[in-house]
């Protein structure tokens, strides 16, 4: 489908406000549902200020299928765990935090992590606060594009549009997640991006685990 025929797109804004989530629930900057067994994910310092060196990443959102079945989970997932290099990063396309994404099946995890990593550092208008999440669904169309924190939808640019392909194999990526520095409901997360702007995540519309593009506008 080319780019002017897509004119309208399904939307979520996840629509933060404060609360007091737990592992079992979607949201932003509260406790992750991560397995005793499994490494938490580590930056390796080399896109951020190297005298940093290696950090552990920040969890920063997750959202179950059950509440986002709108999110392009793969088959056997229905978690999808977002984290942040709360540090700041040189990347192709963004100039902020760095990003991993983590698409789990919740009902393998059995014994969770007893406290979460902290980085010994870390960017304050990059450390998301605790929210509890009341969604907004809605057709967005492309050129009445919500700033706010959403999936789906439309990249809100504030400079030229641009179209990222998937760096391992070519194929469109797709705007999936958007972290925004306002929310139309004013109970922003306190994070900044850019000038004011969004961190945008795209994947790849043939294997959303190839890796992902991280575009700060
Ligand atoms: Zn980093
Ligand atoms: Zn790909």
């Amino acid at each position: 489908m080319s780019i002017d025929a897509d004119r309208a797109r399904p939307a979520v804004l996840l629509n933060p406000l404060a609360g007091d989530p737990t592992d079992a629930d979607s949201h932003i900057g509260g406790p992750l549902l991560w397995p005793i067994d499994e490494p938490w994910p580590t930056c390796d310092g080399t896109t951020h200020d190297p005298a940093s060196g290696a950090e552990p990443f920040v969890g920063a959102v997750q959202l179950y299928r059950r509440d986002y079945p709108e999110l392009p989970f793969p088959e056997g997932a229905d978690l999808l765990q977002v984290f942040l290099c709360t540090l700041h990063h040189e990347l192709p396309h963004a100039h902020g935090p760095d990003v991993r994404l983590v698409w789990r099946d919740s009902s393998t995890v059995v014994e969770l992590i007893e406290e979460e990593p902290e980085p010994s550092v870390q960017e304050e208008l990059y450390v998301p606060t605790v929210n509890a999440l009341e969604p907004i669904r809605y057709t967005e169309h492309a050129d009445k594009v919500s700033g706010g924190t959403k999936i789906g939808g439309f990249t809100p640019w504030q400079t030229e549009p641009v179209e990222f392909p998937c760096p391992d194999c070519g194929a469109a990526q797709r705007q999936t997640l958007s972290l925004g520095t306002h929310e139309p409901s004013g109970e922003d997360v306190e994070w900044e991006f850019g000038r004011e702007g969004n961190l945008n995540v795209l994947t790849c519309a043939k294997d959303v685990r190839h890796t992902v593009t991280v575009h700060v506008d």
